[in-house]
């Protein structure tokens, strides 16, 4: 078990960042001399045990794609102390569970599943929907039927500690969708934050998958779908440029298409952080005054294994692990209060 929250704070600055608490690096051998490839980068500090997880299969010169299906389980599974992702997810103000995942591949294959319900592991199904059918989406109940007709398991996933914190917040709230539940005690690390594992990998070979799982915005409306799902806003993947992914508010990253966005500006030249910065500055333009009370972070990497990330509000942090350096968590630039 870990508090997600404490996280280790190292200075941001791409490659001359120390590597931590790395008793697996002396083991480590990079599979592509010169460059840190292969790599893995995801959302948030419970990102640190999803790349583990996800290394296992890079270090032995396995698929990105199945690394990214590997690390993304462990936050569904085993995270009993993340409220956001998989089985431990919050429910809608309604008391279900509703989980959104997509996954997307070195070819432009994608997968993604919707409001589905029951089910630990969006991101297998929706990996299942990308490799057994002729569809991209699939969604609520026709989601859970395709699941379980693969071999998953259905099951109950409120747990107590997410009815019970559905149960207070049903005591005071005013039934209405919340848009934004990172605001006053629902800012980052506040006890009804809401975030995403997002992950993107580039596996020996120097092929690029990602994927991204959530539980969503805690308390949402029934049905309501975020980001996370949506190829092109919550995750985009261009093995020819790289991947970016999202986490925040994620209507106002579907509005603006977010991951695609930060792909094609990497694709013009920009940097990965440049090009997560501008997606942030698109959002804070067109509604200033929202974008104040709102997070919203991009993570992206590009086809040399370089990353970055930038977010509205400080205290988004990302994860990495690659051939040189592990186990690295690194708080993401943000616009307020701070940079520019
Ligand atoms: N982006 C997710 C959503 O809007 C939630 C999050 O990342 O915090 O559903």
């Amino acid at each position: 078990m870990y508090n997600r929250r404490k996280f280790i704070k190292i200075s941001a600055a791409g490659a001359s960042l120390a590597a931590l608490s790395n008793s697996a690096l002396a083991k480590t051998v990079s599979l592509k001399p010169d460059t840190n490839l292969p790599i893995v980068i995801s959302t948030w500090d419970f990102g640190i045990y999803a790349n583990k997880e996800a290394w296992k299969t890079l270090e032995k010169g396995g698929r990105a794609l199945d690394a990214i299906e590997a690390g993304a389980r462990v936050p569904e599974e085993l995270d009993i102390t993340n409220g956001t992702v998989g089985r431990t997810g919050t429910p809608d103000r309604d008391g279900h569970v509703t989980l959104d995942s997509c996954i997307m591949d070195e070819f432009g294959n994608c997968g993604s599943v919707a409001a589905m319900e029951n089910i630990a592991h969006p991101i297998s199904v929706a990996r299942m929907v990308m490799e057994r059918t002729p569809h991209v989406m699939l969604v609520g109940e026709g989601a859970t039927q395709f699941a379980v007709e693969q071999g998953m398991k259905k099951e109950k996933l409120l747990t107590p500690k997410a009815e019970k914190a559905w149960k207070e917040w049903l005591k005071t709230a005013k039934y209405s969708p919340v848009m934004n539940v990172e605001n006053g005690s629902n800012r980052p690390g506040g006890k009804y934050n809401h975030d995403t594992i997002g992950m993107l990998a580039i596996d020996a070979k120097g092929n690029i998958s990602g994927g991204c799982t959530t539980s969503g915005m805690a308390f949402k409306m029934h049905g309501r779908v975020g980001d996370s799902p949506i190829i092109g806003a919550g995750l985009y993947v261009d093995n020819e440029v790289g991947g970016a992914t999202s986490t925040g508010v994620g209507e106002e990253v579907i509005r603006n298409v977010g991951s695609f966005l930060v792909v094609e500006l990497m694709r013009q030249g920009m940097s990965p952080e440049d090009a997560c910065k501008e997606a942030v500055h698109r959002i804070i333009k067109k509604k200033p005054e929202t974008a104040k009370q709102i997070q919203v972070g991009f993570l992206a990497i590009n086809k040399k294994g370089e990353y970055g990330a930038y977010a509205i509000q400080s205290g988004f942090s990302f994860a990495v692990c690659d051939a040189k350096q592990q186990d690295l968590l690194i708080p993401g630039k943000s616009y307020y209060p701070a940079g520019k």
